[in-house]
């Protein structure tokens, strides 16, 4: 009978939809100094929990190597010595490095890992930040120029004293699109991996798009666009992330090359694009050109697109974005979460 074969069909369906539960997983973690998460789909579970082990060690191996905190990581090494003489890096570590200064020429400027410079000067958490006069005598350091690269040495040298270099604006996006690859080499087509506000999916998730939720840069739960993405990256820089208050000015964590100093025409900036290395970038970059010169980036580059949140709290889209989003539909999720 009719309704019979429903019945056969709905438990099937219920069957089916059981066994794909159970290759579903969820683990957050914290490394890099941010939260990470991973989610993914395998039908084997076995294979699904390498994949998320293979995740979390490839993070962890990263930051043993990229952290500028961590007095062994090759960067820190790279910071001690490169002013005094040349110093030869990993193959990977090199090619990061010309990937940030490929992002330097492209932004003309705004994007430039020698902001450390100044940056190190600061201490969000402890509300700490150098006078006007060590800024700017500091400044004079910050310029992706005084990097000079040895292709056949594969050699980084400093042109000045003073000068420093961290990849916070650039290597969680890395991390992310080294896990996506990891997983995919695994097998692995249903993912979600997150570092921070750096996101990469592949595939769907329960056959519907990943959703991905603009956090309001001013209030912790409420969300200004909810975004349904697959197969894509995003990322969100604000200025919410780490920092200060000081007589009504917020110090943050984005640097605007130019003067050492905060960013502030912008209070959030989400960039959707290929991979997580261009979008961390770019989301980076975005915040420190404003809101103008920054769309105006993002419009000429094909594939990337964007979100801002204005200082006034006003949002702007890129060109191609406006049906694609839905404006503060649904609840849950925060920013980068999906
Ligand atoms: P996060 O995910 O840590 O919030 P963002 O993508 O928003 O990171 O980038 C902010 C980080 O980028 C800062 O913590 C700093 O390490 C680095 N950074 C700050 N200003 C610049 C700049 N002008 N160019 C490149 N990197 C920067
Ligand atoms: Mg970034």
């Amino acid at each position: 009978m009719y309704t019979g074969r429903i019945t056969t069909l709905v438990a099937l369906l219920l069957l089916l939809l059981r066994s794909a539960h159970g290759g579903w997983l969820h683990q957050d973690a914290d490394i890099m100094g941010t939260r990470i998460t991973v989610e993914l789909f395998h039908e084997d579970p076995q294979l699904a929990r390498r994949g998320v082990a293979a995740v979390l060690a490839e993070m962890r191996r990263i930051d043993a190597e990229m952290s500028p905190f961590i007095a062994s990581a090759e960067l820190a090494r790279l910071n001690r010595s490169a002013a005094q003489a040349p110093f030869r890096t990993s193959e990977e570590l090199f090619r990061l490095i010309q990937r940030s200064l490929d992002f330097s020429r492209l932004t003309e400027g705004a994007f430039d890992i020698t902001f450390a410079s100044v940056g190190f000067l600061y201490d969000y958490r402890k509300g700490v930040r150098p006078d006007d006069s060590r800024r700017q005598e500091a400044v004079t350091a910050i310029d992706y120029h005084n990097l000079v690269l040895d292709e056949g040495q594969q050699s980084i040298r400093f042109s000045k004293p003073g000068v420093r270099i961290d990849l916070g604006g650039i290597a969680k996006g890395y991390a992310v699109d080294r896990c996506i690859r990891i997983l995919q080499d695994m097998g692995i087509d249903h993912a979600l991996v997150t570092a921070g506000g750096d996101s990469r999916m592949i595939g769907d998730r329960w056959g519907r798009p990943w959703t991905i939720g603009v956090r309001d840069p001013r209030k912790a739960d409420a969300l200004v666009a909810v975004i349904p993405l697959q197969d894509v990256a995003v990322s969100t820089s604000g200025d919410y992330q780490r920092y200060f208050e000081e007589d009504g000015v917020r110090y943050h964590h984005i640097i605007d090359p130019q003067t050492g100093d905060s960013a502030r025409e912008l209070r959030s900036v989400t960039i959707i694009g290929p991979d997580a290395t261009t979008t961390d970038a770019l989301s980076t970059s975005v915040f420190v050109l404003g809101p103008e010169a920054g769309l105006a980036l993002v419009d000429r580059l094909d594939g990337i697109d964007a979100i801002l949140v204005d200082r006034h709290g006003k949002l702007h889209y890129s060109r191609d974005l406006q049906p694609a989003v839905d404006h503060g539909k649904g609840a849950g999720g925060s920013e980068g979460t999906p």
